[in-house]
């Protein structure tokens, strides 16, 4: 491009943005007595804090810097946006380890803000009461509101393993009926995306991902628990492009879980040289190499935990010296082996031949989660069987 063109594709989405933020503008607030700005100053938070807030969240999306006031202003109108969240067979540690932190992020007050018109674990209500509330708020919001979903989900003749509530419905029914007037559908958590733990072997209850169940588009937001900034981002994007991101053949949005842990892990230049921890607690270990050879499945992980991190972004696993455990992919509890011990034999999952990473929105539903199984031999493998380098 000449350096005097305009970029005219960024000043259209700029464009389309600012038309969308005015649309929602137009909907009734579900909140009227708070804005956002009141709740991150009840919490310590100054406006800086949410510039900067913005302004990383622009990055984070891989939008242009000039996108931060749009990001600002796309926040104060989250709250047109009714929020159902579900939760199924699962630990809730996805919503604990969101809302539950004694010094919230920005990320986990916009909780706070947005309209979260039923989730289980926060709100009073219980009983035949509760399930008036959902029923209430589908058909208030229908075709409005997004739809979160955590937790695995009992199926078919297994359903009855989730039955819920006084009228006895089972959680695969409450999901499909939850899910028919939904505006867009997250699956939030490992368990929702792809069945995590219950799902494992011999899955005696049948339980499935939550795209397994319903016949609408599911974007995966995987984890356990995923980063807040994985479940705000995906969030934020809907809000500010009406439409569901490019995701990668796990239905995962591909601005959080396009890369291997591997590849932007602060360990893979000791990785590269041969340096590995041996033993916890080793010179190695104290030195920061590498925890391939104690059990990290970075190489076969796709995630940005390290950019992200957890924890108001104190830290994240491989930071504190345990290797990644693969959970933000599919089946990890069967298939990532023993936690402390490397898989030499395994391949990497691949974007080679057009497999890995280029499904797009309308591909949603596809088939093709076994494709991603061709794979280039594990760089990983090869340097595992190396001597430690002294
Ligand atoms: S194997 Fe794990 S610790 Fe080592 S470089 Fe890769 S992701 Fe980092
Ligand atoms: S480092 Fe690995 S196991 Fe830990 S949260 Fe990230 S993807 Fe999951």
């Amino acid at each position: 491009m000449n350096f005097k063109e305009k970029d005219t594709t960024y000043d259209s989405l700029y464009a389309s943005f600012e038309e969308r933020i005015k649309k929602l503008q137009k909907l009734p607030r579900l909140k009227e007595d708070t804005s956002i700005e009141e709740v991150i100053k009840e919490h310590g938070f100054s406006r800086r804090d949410f510039m900067k807030w913005a302004s990383a969240a622009t990055a984070m999306l891989a939008l242009p810097a000039n996108f931060t006031p749009l990001m600002a202003e796309a926040i104060k109108v989250a709250d047109r946006l009714p929020i159902i969240w579900l939760h199924m067979a699962e630990c809730t540690g996805c919503t604990e380890a969101l809302l539950r932190s004694a010094n919230p992020s920005i990320d986990s007050l916009i909780f706070d803000y947005i309209s979260l018109e039923y989730q289980e674990t926060i709100m009073t209500a219980v009983g035949w009461q509760a399930e008036q509330n959902l029923e209430h708020a589908i058909e208030k919001y229908k075709g409005r509101y997004i739809l979160m979903v955590e937790g695995g989900i009992p199926a078919g003749d297994s359903s009855h393993y989730l039955t819920i509530g006084g009228h006895g419905k089972h959680g695969e029914q409450i999901s499909i009926d939850a899910s028919e007037h939904a505006a867009a559908i997250f699956a939030i958590g490992t368990c929702s995306s792809f069945g995590g733990v219950q799902a494992a072997a011999p899955n005696p209850t049948n339980a499935q991902a939550l795209s397994k169940v319903v016949d609408k588009p599911v974007i995966n937001v995987p984890g356990c628990p995923p980063g807040e900034k994985n479940i705000v981002g995906t969030l934020m994007h809907y809000l500010l492009y009406g439409t569901l991101p490019a995701l990668d053949v796990f239905n995962r949005p591909k601005w959080a879980y396009r890369l291997r842990i591997h590849d932007l892990c602060e360990r893979r230049g000791h990785f590269d040289a041969g340096e590995f921890v041996e033993h916890f607690g080793d010179e190695g270990a104290k030195d920061g190499y590498c925890l391939y050879k104690v059990g990290c499945k970075g190489p076969y992980t796709f995630n940005n935990c390290s950019k992200q991190k957890f924890n108001q972004g104190t830290s994240w696993p491989i930071q504190v010296g345990f290797g990644c455990m693969g959970c933000s992919e599919p089946d990890f509890w069967d298939t990532m082996g023993t936690v402390n011990e490397p898989l030499r034999d395994r391949l990497y999952h691949t974007a080679f031949g057009g497999l890995g990473a280029d499904a797009t929105a309308d591909r949603i539903g596809i088939g093709l989660l076994t494709a991603t199984a061709v794979g280039i031999a594990a760089h990983a493998a090869i340097a595992a069987v190396k001597p430690p380098k002294k």
